[in-house]
C-alpha cells in the first residue's frame, strides 16, 4: 500500500468523488479543493505529493494555478497532472510548458486515471542528462558515451539532432512534450532546431529506425511522447 498523498483540485463534486474513491481504494490519501485558491493554498499547507489540476475552475483557472505552483520553489518540485477536456490542446500544450507533467482527458476511466498517477510519481526522478550509460529500451541500445544507436544489435547511423531528440525522449519513457520543449532541450548543432523543424527530423528519425520508429508517437496538437516498455 502506497500512502502518498494526492491533491485533487476540481469543482465539480461527481468527478471529484469519482477521483477521491479510486486514489483511496488503491491506497492513497487524498486532500480535495474545490476551487483554484482553495487548491493554491493547500498545495503549500498540505505538502502532497501530486496535485490532479482541473484546468476549468472558478476564481483562479487551473492554467494560473500551475502556473502559480511552479512559480513557487516551495512547490515547484510537486507533479501536476491536469484534468482537460477534449478539444483543449493549446491549454495542454501552454501547461506543459508551464512545468505540468502530464494530463488526462475527460471523461477518463479509473484504470486510466490510477496508471497515469503511478507512472507520474514513479518517473519523477529525474533522468540526469550527463549520464553517459547506455539506455535500453524495447529493442533499441542508445550508447551516449559512443554516440552510438543499435537496433535490435544493428547499428544506426543518426545525425547529431537526430540522435539527441531519440535519447531526450527515449529517457522519459511515457513524458509528452511539446515541440518547443524539444527544440529547448536538445539545441540542434549540425540544424537550426525551430518547433517546425522538430517534425521534420521526427520523421527522418522514423525512417532511419525503421519498425522501431513507432515509439515515437505523435500526440495530436501536442507533441511527441515515447512509448513505455
Ligand atoms: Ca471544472
Amino acid at each position: 500500500m502506497s500512502h502518498e498523498k494526492i491533491l485533487i483540485v476540481e469543482d465539480e463534486e461527481d468527478v471529484l468523488e469519482l477521483v477521491r474513491y479510486n486514489l483511496e481504494k488503491d491506497g492513497y490519501l487524498t486532500d480535495c479543493a474545490t476551487t483554484g485558491r482553495a487548491g493554491l493554498g493547500k498545495s503549500k499547507t498540505g505538502v502532497p505529493d501530486l496535485v490532479l489540476l482541473d484546468l476549468m475552475l472558478p476564481e483562479i483557472d487551473g492554467l494560473e494555478v500551475c502556473r502559480l505552483i511552479k512559480a513557487d520553489p516551495e512547490t515547484a518540485a510537486i507533479p501536476v497532472i491536469m484534468l482537460t477536456a477534449k478539444g483543449t490542446e493549446a491549454d495542454i500544450v501552454t501547461g506543459l510548458e508551464m512545468g505540468a507533467d502530464d494530463y488526462i482527458t475527460k471523461p477518463f476511466s479509473p484504470r486510466v486515471l490510477l496508471a497515469r498517477v503511478k507512472a507520474v510519481l514513479r518517473r519523477h526522478d529525474v533522468p540526469d542528462q550527463t549520464d553517459t550509460t547506455p539506455l535500453r529500451i524495447h529493442d533499441i541500445e542508445i550508447d551516449p558515451g559512443r554516440h552510438r544507436v543499435l537496433v535490435r544489435g544493428k547499428q544506426v547511423k543518426l545525425t547529431s539532432t537526430e540522435f539527441n531528440l531519440l535519447r531526450f525522449l527515449a529517457a522519459r519513457p511515457g513524458w509528452v512534450f511539446t515541440r518547443y520543449q524539444i527544440v529547448d532541450a536538445i539545441h540542434g548543432n549540425d540544424y537550426p532546431v525551430t518547433d517546425r523543424s522538430i517534425d521534420v527530423q521526427v520523421v527522418g528519425l522514423r525512417r532511419k529506425l525503421g519498425t522501431a520508429g513507432k515509439y515515437i508517437e505523435t500526440v495530436r496538437g501536442v507533441g511527441y511522447r515515447f512509448e513505455e516498455a
